[in-house]
C-alpha cells in the first residue's frame, strides 16, 4: 500500500477547491494547473503549489501530456481529474499509471465500458439490472434508425452515442418527425462530440431520475451511500439535487440499493461511482447510464451520511480497505443541492459573464457553499456556466426547504445575472414543496417562474 503524498489536481473552479480542502484534511500536499485566464482563480491560491498551463485556456486542463509532465516535475504521487474535463478519459488514467502515478478514480476499463452507453447498458443487463429497449449498437443511416424506432415503438428518445450533459438528445413521439429530429440530434453530437452517431431507446413518460452512489475498494467490498433525486433538470440537465429522494417508497429504494451494488460488485468496479436510473410512475426501475467520476451533486450525500467522498475516493486510490460497513452508514435528514450557474434566466439562460462586484454568502447552522466566487473575481467566458453549489440540511423534509428559502434569501451574487432568483421561485412552489416532481418539472413551470 502507497500512502499518498502529493496530490496533483487536473480541475478547475469549485471541484478544484473541493480536493484541495479533502487534501489538507488528510495532510497532502496539492498542487494546481491553471489556464491563463484562471491566474486569479482562488484553488489557485489555496494549493500548496500550482503551476501555469499556457495555450488555448480550454485546452490547459485536457492536454494530458502536460498535466502528467508538470505532475512528475512537481513529484506528484497522484492526480485527482475532478469532474468533467480528464475525468472519464481511460486514454488519460491508462497514461498516469504507466508514468507511475495513482489515477485517482476508477479503473482504465470501467471507465471505457461506461463512458459507451450501449455497452453498458449491455453490461449491466448481463448481471441483471433492468434497461430500457434500445439499440445495441450506435447508428449512423436515418432509415436503420427509424426502422428500429417502429419497433421499440414510439415515444422513443434518440442519444448522442458518445456524449453526455444532455447534448445531443431528442424525443421522438411520432414517427414522421424521427427524420428530422434524428437528423438535428447527429448534428449536434457531431459538433460537441466530433461524432455523430446516436442510440435509441423507450422514452419513459414523467420519470424520475434517481441515482445511487456506490462506493467499492480494492477488495471487493461494495457499498451504497443512498440515493440522490436529481428530477429537477432544464434540457435534460440538472439544476438541483436531493438526498434522500422526498418521494420514494421503501421497496423501490431498497430494490435500487441492491441492484446498484450487486452490479458493482459483479462488475468488480472500484473507487466511487453513481448508478442513473430513471423510476417510470409506476416506480418501475430502468438504468440509464454509469458515471465513473465524482459527481457535481456528490455534497447532499456527504451532508446526509457524513462521509467525505472525495477523502475516501483518495484512501482507496491508495489502497485502503473500506473502514465501515453498510450498516454502519447512518441517513441523516434531507440535504438539497443549488447549482449556482452564471446564466441569465429571463434571457433564455443565456451565459452571463462579468466581475462580481458584490458577493454576500448565506451560513448558518445547516448551510454549505462550495464556490470559487469571490467579490472582484471575474468570471471567464470559457468553461462551464456553474459557479457554485449551495446546499442545505435540515432534520426533515420541511424544514430543509424553509433552510433553503432562507439560504437563498441571504445570497446575493452581483455584477451579473444568475439562476438564483429561479431557485428562490423553486422553493417557494407547492409542488416542490410536496416532493411532486418528475424531470419535466421545471419546462411545465419554466412559464411561471420566469
Ligand atoms: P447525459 O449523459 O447526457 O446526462 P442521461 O442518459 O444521463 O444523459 O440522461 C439525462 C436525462 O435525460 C435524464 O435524467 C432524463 O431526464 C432524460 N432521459 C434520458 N433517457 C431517457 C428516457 N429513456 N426516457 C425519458 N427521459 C430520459
Amino acid at each position: 500500500m502507497k500512502k499518498i503524498q502529493k496530490v496533483l489536481i487536473a480541475n478547475r473552479g469549485e471541484i478544484a477547491l473541493r480536493i484541495i480542502r479533502a487534501c489538507k484534511e488528510l495532510e497532502i500536499k496539492s498542487v494546481a494547473i491553471f489556464s491563463e485566464v484562471d491566474i486569479e482563480g482562488v484553488w489557485v491560491r489555496k494549493a500548496d503549489e500550482c503551476y501555469p498551463i499556457l495555450g488555448d485556456v480550454v485546452q490547459a486542463y485536457l492536454d494530458y501530456e502536460k498535466i502528467i509532465s508538470i505532475a512528475k516535475k512537481s513529484d506528484c504521487d497522484a492526480i485527482h481529474p475532478g469532474y468533467g474535463f480528464l475525468s472519464e478519459n481511460a486514454d488519460f488514467a491508462r497514461a498516469c499509471e504507466e508514468n507511475g502515478i495513482i489515477f485517482i478514480g476508477p479503473k482504465p476499463e470501467h471507465i471505457e465500458l461506461f463512458g459507451d452507453k450501449m455497452a453498458s447498458k449491455v453490461a449491466m443487463k448481463k448481471v441483471g439490472v433492468p434497461v430500457l429497449e434500445g439499440t445495441d449498437e450506435p447508428i449512423i443511416d436515418i432509415e436503420e434508425g427509424a426502422k428500429i424506432a417502429r419497433e421499440i415503438g414510439f415515444p422513443v428518445i434518440i442519444k448522442a452515442a458518445f456524449g453526455g450533459g444532455g447534448r445531443g438528445m431528442r424525443i421522438v413521439r411520432q414517427e414522421k418527425d424521427f427524420k428530422e429530429l434524428f437528423e438535428s440530434a447527429s448534428n449536434e453530437a457531431l459538433k460537441y462530440f466530433g461524432r455523430g452517431e446516436a442510440f435509441i431507446e423507450k422514452y419513459v413518460e414523467n420519470p424520475r431520475h434517481i441515482e445511487i452512489q456506490v462506493i467499492a475498494d480494492k477488495y471487493g467490498n461494495v457499498l451504497h451511500l443512498g440515493e440522490r433525486d436529481c428530477s429537477i433538470q432544464r434540457r435534460h440537465q440538472k439544476v438541483i439535487e436531493i438526498a434522500p429522494s422526498p418521494r420514494l417508497n421503501n421497496e423501490a429504494r431498497k430494490e435500487l440499493y441492491r441492484i446498484a451494488t450487486k452490479a458493482m460488485f459483479k462488475l468488480g468496479y472500484e473507487s466511487v461511482g453513481t448508478v442513473e436510473f430513471l423510476l417510470d410512475p409506476d416506480d418501475n426501475i430502468y438504468f440509464i447510464e454509469m458515471n465513473t467520476r465524482v459527481q457535481v451533486e456528490h455534497p447532499v450525500t456527504e451532508t446526509i451520511t457524513g462521509v467525505d467522498i472525495i477523502q475516501r475516493m483518495i484512501q482507496i486510490a491508495e489502497g485502503d480497505k473500506m473502514i465501515f460497513l453498510q450498516e454502519e452508514i447512518n441517513f441523516r435528514g434531507y440535504s438539497i443541492e443549488f447549482r449556482i450557474n452564471a446564466e441569465n434566466p429571463l434571457k433564455g439562460f443565456m451565459p452571463s459573464v462579468g466581475t462580481v462586484t458584490k458577493y454576500l454568502t448565506p451560513g448558518g447552522p445547516g448551510v454549505r457553499l462550495d464556490s470559487a466566487l469571490y467579490t472582484g473575481y471575474k468570471v471567464p467566458p470559457n468553461y462551464d456556466s456553474m459557479v457554485g453549489k449551495l446546499i442545505v440540511w435540515a432534520l426533515d423534509w420541511e424544514g430543509c426547504v424553509k433552510k433553503a428559502k432562507r439560504a437563498l434569501d441571504e445570497f446575493y451574487v452581483e455584477g451579473f445575472p444568475t439562476n438564483i432568483p429561479l431557485h428562490r421561485e423553486i422553493v417557494r412552489d407547492q409542488d416542490f414543496k410536496d416532493g411532486k416532481f418528475t424531470t419535466n418539472y421545471l419546462d411545465t413551470k419554466m412559464d411561471i417562474f420566469t
